[in-house]
């Protein structure tokens, strides 16, 4: 279905566009849906990880999801009003936190000292980051919603865009290891092309804990591969609605963060090998 998509509101727009760079499968009515890059990706872990988050159930958080969520916040931050004083890092650090972020904080319960090896880590990766080349970034934490059928939006925040002398060039940072980045990419150069009718020339991953990079030229075959996988993550999920047992399962060290992980054979099986 080459097609006719609606544009959730965002900033007060709403439109509509005929639009034709790659096909988006059909997908039927049902249960209404909200996909994000990290469903999605979840859902290629582990299918039943991701209904459980599909149907708002979390696990714990964990102290290196938080310091990942503050050093973007910090990069953020950078890019929208400038560079950060050293003298000023910690408390830049406080106000970030205060303004999003109290919620995991208060389920760590980090002591004042952990707090500060946080800001101090994160303050470390704040170093790098600016070491890294930012020249041409035309906007941060940039929200994408696509309604690609009446019930199933398609949702991501890209971390920061750049114009290059291609065209757009999409960038997600990394606090860690560059992991399953590759997944997460397609997922947002499908979406980009959605929203925008053209796919960005290149989407990379950065981590500034590790130095390394990966980058991805994005083809409407890519597209269209990314619009299946979701497509059939919609068709899973759904099912699970009705019968979760149905739901494959796949342990892994994602487990560990399954708020599912204790009662789930393949999650405690896996746990005990990664304990051993
Ligand atoms: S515990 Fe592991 S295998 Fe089980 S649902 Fe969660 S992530 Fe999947």
């Amino acid at each position: 279905m080459a097609g006719r998509y609606s544009q959730i509101p965002s900033e007060g727009r709403v439109t509509t566009y005929d639009w034709a760079v790659f096909e988006f499968p059909s997908l039927p009515r049902g249960e209404p849906l909200s996909v994000s890059a990290s469903l999605y990706t979840t859902y290629l872990r582990c299918p039943g990880q991701a209904l459980a988050h599909a149907q708002g159930v979390y696990g714990p958080d964990s102290r290196a999801s938080f310091s990942g969520m503050l050093a973007h916040r910090v990069f953020a931050r950078h890019l929208s009003t400038g560079p950060i004083a050293e003298a000023d890092f910690a408390q830049a650090c406080r106000e970030e936190i205060g303004l999003a972020m109290n919620p995991k904080l208060g389920s760590l319960h980090l002591r004042p000292s952990e707090l500060r090896g946080v800001i101090d880590e994160v303050g470390a990766l704040y170093e790098r980051f600016q070491a890294a080349p930012l020249e041409g970034c035309r906007s941060v934490e940039t929200e994408l919603a696509v309604e690609v059928s009446p019930d199933v939006t398609l949702r991501g925040r890209i971390d920061a865009v750049f114009d290059d002398p291609t065209g757009v060039r999409l960038v997600d940072w990394k606090t860690g290891a560059l992991g399953g980045a590759q997944d997460q990419l397609s997922f947002y150069s499908m979406l980009w092309g959605l929203e925008h009718g053209e796919l960005p020339a290149i989407v990379e991953a950065a981590s500034v804990a590790s130095g390394e990079r990966y980058e991805e030229l994005p083809t409407a075959a890519s597209a269209v591969a990314t619009g299946r996988r979701v497509a059939e993550l919609v068709a899973t999920l759904r099912g699970g609605f009705i019968d979760g047992a149905a739901v494959p399962r796949v342990g892994g060290p994602g487990c560990r963060y399954c708020p599912w992980r204790d009662e789930c054979e393949e999650g405690v099986a896996a746990l005990r090998v990664l304990s051993a």
